[in-house]
This record gives structure tokens, sequence and C-alpha cells, in this order.
């Protein structure tokens, strides 16, 4: 019988590569719930595999069986990492079936509450007299937060300490606590955070501004004199290598009407992400997408000599 007449009779895990309540795992508990009724009621549970940039929890789903049964939903992280770590247990493009991607995020530029700076013109002049003295948080080398601290780094020529965590939800906490000073995180976790006002929010880091009632007012970094700053989050889904073709079609059907389900359209919106449409959802083209990225994230880590061991 081939392996799909059954699938799944059984839950399936998404696993997380980043700690529960942040932005990534926010957008897999929405994805799983839209997936439910696609995949015949299935069960779907989310495991949080946070630790080194997302590479922990990939590394633990390259080695899975190819089954179906465990999946992962990762971020621009499968394109960073590739060039960033010397060591990586896994070969994005070799060890993944490539299942569709699932939507766009872009992040926000946050400092903490207590800082003295309401303007980014105020929060630039900050920066120049703390020079030596500025924590950055990130979910790790090879995140997306460490790749936007990154690239802001470089455009205002400031070198801040970064301070990795296992991802933006514990980073969060600590940025709310006034532990850290500044992080920048996808707009599915800050958009409570900026419209309840427990952080300063200077800025988007997508070339375009984002169209929802609590981020529109937000300049984004290129029209504050960033020119092309532009970092989006993208997030996609995989299974390991050598899972059934058939098992494959039947999820890769499943996350297409996913993506229609207006509830989840509407969350996604409201948090100003951009459900994909595009051809990304077909497995080929998320492939060839995702190594574009590994080419052009690759440039950016070269050039910033950012490599992790
Ligand atoms: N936002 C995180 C990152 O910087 C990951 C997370 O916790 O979802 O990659």
């Amino acid at each position: 019988m081939p392996a799909a007449a059954a699938y799944p009779d059984k839950p399936i895990t998404i696993v997380v590569p980043f700690a529960a309540g942040g932005p990534t795992d926010k957008v897999a508990r929405d994805f799983a719930e839209a997936m439910r009724k696609p995949l015949g009621g299935a069960t779907l549970v989310v495991e949080n595999v946070g630790g080194a940039g997302g590479t922990l929890g990939a590394g633990k789903v390259a080695k899975a069986a190819p089954d179906g049964y465990t999946l992962l939903l990762f971020h621009v992280g499968m394109a960073t990492t590739p060039t960033m770590y010397r060591k990586l247990n896994y070969k994005v493009l070799d060890d993944f079936e490539f299942l569709g991607m699932i939507n766009d995020v872009p992040m926000t530029l946050l400092g903490r509450k207590t800082l003295p700076a309401d303007t980014y013109p105020d929060f630039l002049k900050w920066l120049q007299a703390n020079k030596g003295k500025i924590n950055l948080a990130n979910a790790g080398q090879g995140s997306a937060s460490h790749l936007c601290g990154l690239m802001f780094q470089a455009a205002v020529q400031i070198d801040m300490t970064t301070v990795p965590y296992k991802g933006t939800a514990p980073a969060m906490n600590d940025l709310l606590g006034g532990q850290v000073d500044i992080m920048c995180d996808q707009t599915t976790n800050t958009t409570g955070q900026i419209a309840a006002g427990s952080v300063k929010a200077y800025a988007v880091s997508t070339t375009k501004r984002v169209n929802t009632p609590v981020l529109a007012k937000l300049p984004t970094l290129d029209e504050l004199g960033l020119k092309g700053f532009n970092v989006s989050i993208w997030h996609g889904l995989y299974a390991p290598k050598g899972t059934p073709a058939d098992v494959l079609a039947k999820v890769n059907a499943a996350l297409r009407e996913a993506l229609k389900d207006p509830e989840f359209i509407k969350r996604q919106e409201g948090l100003g992400a951009v459900v994909v449409t595009d051809g990304r959802l077909n497995p080929a083209e998320h492939k060839k997408f995702v190594a574009a990225e590994i080419d052009k994230w690759g440039a950016v880590i070269k050039a910033a000599g950012q490599y992790a061991d």
C-alpha cells in the first residue's frame, strides 16, 4: 500500500528551531492549526528545539525518520547558516525535501522602553554617544535577528555586543526588562509590544512600509537614509530527505489549502506578514529560491567575515 494512503495516521511533529512564544513559533502554531483540516483532522504538535541560530532544530529534522511525521518550519536561517557555520552537520540543499514557503515577514528595529530616544535621529545620536556599551539581543548566529543586526551595525558603522538567546521570545523578555538595549525582530513577535508601548520602535527593515494599524507609522530604514536596507524574513516547510513522494505531495497540497484559510490569512496580515501565493508554493521553486538566498546572504556574511564554529 502506498505510504500516503494512510498518512497521517498519527500525530505530526513540526520542529521549530527556536524558543516557544517567539515569531517563528507563533507562525508555526497558527500554521499547524490551519493544516489540521486539510490533513483530515490530523494532530500537529509543535516542538521547540532552540539553540545555535536554529541549526540544532534543523539538524534534528535532517536526521529524523523520513516518514512525514517530523517536519521543520524554519526561516531565512536555512540560507544564512550554510555560509556562516564552519561545521554544520547537515546540508540544506541535499538533506531536506522542500515542501513550500509559508509567508514573508518584515522586521522591526526596537529599543528598550527606557532608552532615551523617541525618534530614529535621536536613536542614532544615542548610539554614537554610547559606542562600546550597547547590547544587541539576537537568536544566535545565523538567525534573522542576527542578520538584521549585522546589517544595521555595518550600515551605521557602530559595533555592538551581541547577546544570543535560543529565540527572540526570551530575548524580548530581556528587552522588556531592560537587560539588553536593542533588537531586530519579526513583526509577528513585535506588533503586540509596539501596540502596548512596552518597547521603542524606530523603523521597519523592508523597503516598503508595513500597512497595518500598528506598524504603518514606522519609517523604513531605507527612507531614514540606510539606502537599500532590505531584510524580509521568509518561512518554509521541510521534511527529511527521502520522505516518500506521495507523502510529500499530500503535505504540499495541505500547505496550499492551509494558506487559503481566511483565519490564517487574517491573523498573519494583522501581524504584518504576507502569506505566500506565488510560485514558491511549488517545492521545486521553493528549493530554487532558497538556493538563490544562500548565494545572496552568503555574500553578505562573507563580506562581514562572520563565521561560527
Ligand atoms: N526571530 C528569531 C530570529 O531572530 C527567531 C525566533 O525566535 O523565532 O531568527
